[in-house]
């Protein structure tokens, strides 16, 4: 059972992680708000997509999508990233649950996993697709193949919702968005200009249809 009475209370814990030491630019590393992943867990607790089942953080960085779906009674995680000092960051974050925690270095888009499809959920807070055009549907495309259950974070932009939508379609998901959140993201590359940015991400939930086959 968790030991958090308030989505709050796991935002704080949340936001308290430790950050990318020297983030790379290339592979759009920033750190998921507090806020923002406790919202995504705290969702998918109360729709009981976390308790008991395996929860498979795809381009994890610091853990911290891992670390609240754990802390919100996941059974297991299993946080898969393609930079390795990243990786060294989420186990210093996710001591708490040693034993608990499988960390994968690898490329996601070639990743294949024995388990269950119902016993597992993605959760995710993928490239926006900013530095590599598509990254975010690469991203949602092999999450929709490992597990009938997907939590995903996007940028939000006006049409992105529609494309989202049918590429879940196009897999017999049904997309439900959950909630329209402002990120800020301090200035981290040499190329920002701005100190601050902000804009709009939505939460996303994607299940397997059930009248489908396969
Ligand atoms: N939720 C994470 C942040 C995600 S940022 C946190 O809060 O720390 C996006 C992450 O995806 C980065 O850590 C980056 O290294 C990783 N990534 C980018 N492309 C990848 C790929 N092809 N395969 C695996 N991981 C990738």
């Amino acid at each position: 059972m968790s030991v958090f009475r308030s989505l709050k209370d796991l935002a704080v814990v949340l936001e308290k992680l430790k950050d990318f030491d020297r983030p790379v630019e290339v592979l759009e590393q920033y750190r998921t708000p507090g806020g923002i992943a406790a919202t995504l867990a705290w969702e998918a607790m109360l729709r009981g997509d976390l308790e008991g089942r395996v929860v498979i953080d795809l381009g994890c960085g610091t853990g911290v999508i891992a670390y609240g779906f754990l802390a919100l009674g996941a059974r297991q995680a299993v946080c898969v990233d393609v930079d390795w000092r990243a990786l060294g960051i989420a186990r210093e974050n996710l001591r708490d649950f040693e034993g608990f925690v499988e960390l994968v270095a690898a490329d996601v888009r070639y990743l294949h996993t024995a388990i269950p499809k119902d016993a597992c959920t993605v959760a995710m807070n993928p490239p926006f697709g900013v530095k590599r055009r598509g990254a975010d549907l690469e991203f949602l495309r092999v999450a929709l193949g490992l597990c009938n259950t997907v939590y995903s974070i996007h940028k939000y932009v006006p049409r992105s919702m529609e494309l989202l939508e049918s590429t879940a379609r196009s897999y017999g998901f049904r997309a439900t968005p959950l909630a329209r959140l402002w990120m800020t993201i301090k200035q981290r590359f040499k190329h920002h200009r701005r100190r601050i940015y902000r804009f709009e991400v939505e939460l996303i939930r994607f299940v397997k249809e059930r009248s489908e086959v396969g």
